[in-house]
């Protein structure tokens, strides 16, 4: 079974969940437990002040969750969702499902919704997947989207100019109010594969069949003929009508920043439905889970775009401090002067939001943000080493960038040693019998909580 639950056994067996007895409001208090869990063991709410369901938060939050809980190696994860992106495979479709266990009174006060920032607008959705059905052909489309509750059956939702926003204008052309299915509570192969953007009209829910090795079951949404997982633990069911538009935030996102108030559209709710027990699923905008979830498939991407240029690529970041979106560091294998640069312009490529790109040869260990820095300060001459881009296509989340025009400025640094001086030059220097010692102080108990013994992050 590849539900949320069977997600949740795999972390707590692995000691990567506890459970948070003490009743905690979903109105800043639940959002202040996942703050300062962030990056540690994902959480579960047992009690809710005001609500019967239970929360959870944090299980995408590290790549060793997600490494847990799909069976992925980590160093495997981007070539396993590239895999499952360009071999998308149909779920099997069942009619008795675990989400239509309950049907409940349409009524969004009753779900213990997130109120997450202090000057937020309300309570939002935030790790809710949005599928909807194409009016005109009938494919369908998974996405992420926050969504602010604007009364008992309604939410505003921030549509960015992508696959649901196409399907939007197509409702529009055909006369007709959009379909659409929001789910809650999903295993993390199908929160990936949904916060990952394969070509318009393939499914992002085939793309998490093939990642959950075909463990994937949908069933119909019961107003419309949306296909949705079975095994999810809240289904909302709606319309967007492709007119109507309200103000849309404040909002945090990616960024920590607010973004700006807008005028988006609205899901009318005509359903919800659960599982007995069901467990709401939460996200905390601009925490690790954000941004490991929204950035991992430009990773891969740019792992991908980059070992068309080079000859080999070990390994891809966007870093936490970049938002896990406007920074990426690149590891590569240089064979030839010019392999750094050429990765610069190839990452630029595969992630046109990229706002900074650092690429270092393959000794140095990109999750450390220290060995990167070391890089560019023993490896890097700025006269020959940087690229600067101005006027670029950027991202609409940056506040430094023309937000308008979506204009910015790009840099690469090219933090590769050069090939012409001997490699000695560049070398770490290593202190024999490390390994040695290391064992014995940690057999004494005497390393815990030292920084750089390792100079990795564990
Ligand atoms: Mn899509």
């Amino acid at each position: 079974m590849c539900d949320l639950r069977s997600a949740l056994k795999v972390l707590d067996e692995s000691g990567e969940l506890v459970h948070i007895d003490e009743a905690l409001s979903p109105r800043f208090e639940i959002p202040a437990a996942l703050k300062l869990l962030d990056g540690g063991p994902a959480a579960i709410f047992e009690k809710v002040k005001g609500y019967e369901n239970r929360v959870v938060g944090g299980i995408c939050n590290s790549r060793r969750k997600l490494s847990l809980t799909l069976g992925v190696d980590v160093d495997r994860l981007h070539d396993e969702l590239l895999n499952a992106l360009e071999n998308p495979s149909k779920p099997t479709v069942v009619r008795d499902a675990p989400v239509m266990e309950l049907s409940m009174e349409v009524d969004l006060t009753r779900l213990p919704i997130l109120t997450h920032y202090e000057r937020d607008a309300g309570p939002y959705i935030t790790c809710g997947v949005v599928i909807a059905r194409d009016v005109l052909e009938g494919f369908q489309n998974a996405s992420f989207h926050r969504m602010l509750v604007i009364g008992r059956d309604a939410l505003a939702i921030r549509v960015v100019p992508r696959h649901l926003f196409r399907m939007i204008e197509r409702a529009k052309e055909a006369g007709s109010p959009l379909p659409v299915a929001i789910v809650i509570g999903l295993h993390p192969a199908v929160l990936l594969a949904a916060a990952s953007s394969p070509p318009f009209k393939v499914d992002e829910m085939h793309v998490a069949n093939t990642l959950l090795r075909s463990g994937l079951r949908l069933v119909e949404c019961s107003h419309d003929k949306v296909l949705v997982p079975a095994d999810a633990e809240i289904l909302i069911e709606g319309y967007i009508h492709p007119d109507e538009r309200v103000d849309e935030g404040p909002f945090v996102d990616i960024t920590g920043t607010y973004d700006v108030k807008r005028k988006e559209p609205v899901v009318r709710v005509v359903g919800i439905h659960m599982r007995r027990d069901a467990i709401y699923q939460a996200l905390l905008p601009a925490s690790s889970e954000h941004r490991l979830l929204m950035g991992f498939h430009r990773e891969a991407l740019i792992k991908k775009y980059v070992r068309q240029v080079v000859p080999e690529v070990k390994d891809v970041r966007l870093t936490f401090g970049g938002c896990g979106w406007l920074h990426a560091v690149i590891s590569i294998r240089k064979l030839s002067e010019g392999d750094g640069k050429n990765a610069i312009l190839a990452a630029f490529a595969a992630h046109p939001s990229l706002k900074h790109v650092v690429v270092v040869d393959d000794d140095v260990d990109i999750s450390n943000s220290s060995d990167v820095e070391w890089a560019i300060a023993t490896r890097f001459q700025a006269h020959r080493d940087l690229v600067v881009l101005s006027g670029v296509r950027g991202s609409s989340i940056d506040p430094s960038a023309d937000q308008e025009r979506l204009l910015t400025s790009k840099v690469g640094v090219d933090a590769t040693r050069p090939l012409e001086k001997p490699v000695e030059f560049f070398s770490k220097a290593r202190i024999p019998k490390v390994g040695e010692v290391r064992e014995l102080l940690l057999r004494r108990g005497v390393l815990i909580g030292v920084a750089g013994s390792s100079g990795a992050n564990a």
